[in-house]
């Protein structure tokens, strides 16, 4: 008997989106541009700026709807002026789509190691980092920081260094749509934030991405180098390089409906990771990684753990992983640190071991918002038996 697969972070649709594809079909807007496009950045906009704490909304910013988180941080870059030969400072820890943007544009990436608490950018690491390089005789032109899992970065400590050497942030918020540091919203801090619309990511739009602005004049620019750079005239002129990078209409009618349904399944990732935390509650060698303290908000877009493998009779994060494959459960090991990776081996790297280890000893664990009681049935039995061997 094969029991339906188990998946890491499944697409969840709230059942509104279809009405806003057809409308795109009913009125023809199957283009890169359109009512659902534009409609899409007045509901990311209108959330972002939400605090949850305040009643007051937020200073200004402006949401350009694209192709893909990479393709919102390519630009951001881009929007930085960064150029070939300049460095730019990017957590360690995380997926590639951070730190491959930089490459596209000739920079060389300077890594940094994560700290316990959030995962994320160590402030310690960052600042003698750009410490040590301008000493080098390069100052690092931005700083690319990330909400991995949802869990906010070290928010206050990231900006005052960034405010110190008069290096923008770029806040990499693609897996954190949701989650809050002191009431604000994570893609609200940096001079740039981008999201992710990916199938796997808390909404989709089956692919998708957008770039956080702080002014109307910056998004401007971002959409035109977005819709091939066109100057102002009847034939097609160009002076300036570029890109195809804009959200197609059609899928930004599957955002719209997401957007009704966010905060509900905000609160259902969440719900999965209180479920986890009840489950490890009494396995010593297991740790659930939840937020430091109540400054933080995460959307805990994925549930991830931490294994002492001294501890569990020889139990780590492979035989979980296994164990889990086995009854068609899928999980999957921590984000390998980029300055690990063979593409980026030749890299600066600034840090100890904190995000090798938690690569390690890590696991990330079913955390789609649509998995049924069955489902948590399943994955409760597997692990259970998995400790008590
Ligand atoms: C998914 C993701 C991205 C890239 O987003 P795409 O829309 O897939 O291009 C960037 N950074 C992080 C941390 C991500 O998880």
């Amino acid at each position: 008997m094969s029991q339906s697969k188990i998946y890491l972070s499944s697409p969840h649709m709230g059942g509104k989106e279809q009405e806003f594809v057809n409308e795109a079909f009913i009125t023809n807007w199957i283009a890169p541009l359109g009512p659902n496009v534009t409609g899409f950045e007045e509901d990311l906009k209108a959330y972002l700026q939400k605090s949850t704490l305040s009643k007051e909304n937020l200073p200004e910013i402006e949401v350009a709807a694209l192709s893909s988180g990479t393709a919102a941080l390519h630009l951001a870059l881009i929007l930085l002026d960064i150029q070939a030969g300049d460095e730019v400072i990017c957590q360690s820890m995380t997926f590639s789509a951070s730190a491959n943007p930089i490459v596209y544009l000739g920079a060389t990436p300077i890594f940094i190691d994560s700290e316990a608490e959030t995962w994320n950018l160590c402030p310690i690491h960052l600042e003698a980092a750009i410490v040590d390089r301008i000493a080098k005789g390069k100052k690092p032109k931005a700083i690319i920081g990330v909400h991995l899992y949802g869990m906010p970065f070290q928010v206050d400590k990231i900006l005052a260094i960034a405010k110190k050497y008069e290096i923008p942030l770029i806040e990499d918020s693609a897996e954190a749509l949701g989650s809050t540091y002191k009431g604000q919203k994570c893609g609200t801090f940096g001079d740039f934030s981008i999201l992710s619309f990916n199938g796997n990511k808390i909404i989709t739009t089956s692919g998708g991405g957008a770039l956080v602005t702080k002014t109307k004049a910056q998004k401007e620019r971002a959409v035109f180098l977005a819709t091939q750079a066109r100057d102002q005239a009847p034939h097609y002129e160009h002076s300036e390089i570029g890109y195809n990078y804009r959200l197609s209409n059609v899928c930004a009618g599957i955002g719209r409906g997401q957007m009704q349904v966010l905060d509900a399944h905000v609160a259902l990732r969440r719900k999965n990771n209180i479920f986890y935390t009840q489950l490890f509650k009494n396995i010593k060698s297991v740790r659930i990684f939840i937020e430091p303290n109540n400054t933080y908000h995460s959307n805990h877009w994925l549930s991830c753990i931490l294994i002492d493998k001294a501890l569990s009779n020889g139990i780590g994060s492979l035989e979980v992983r296994l164990a889990l494959e086995k009854e068609n459960i899928e999980s999957r090991p921590l984000w390998k640190p980029m300055h690990l990776q063979p593409i980026f081996k030749d890299a600066p790297y600034y840090g100890n071991q904190v995000a090798e280890d938690l690569f390690h000893n890590g696991l990330c664990l079913p955390s789609a918002s649509n998995l049924t009681t069955a489902d948590l049935h399943r994955i409760e039995k597997t692990i259970w038996h998995c400790f008590q061997k």
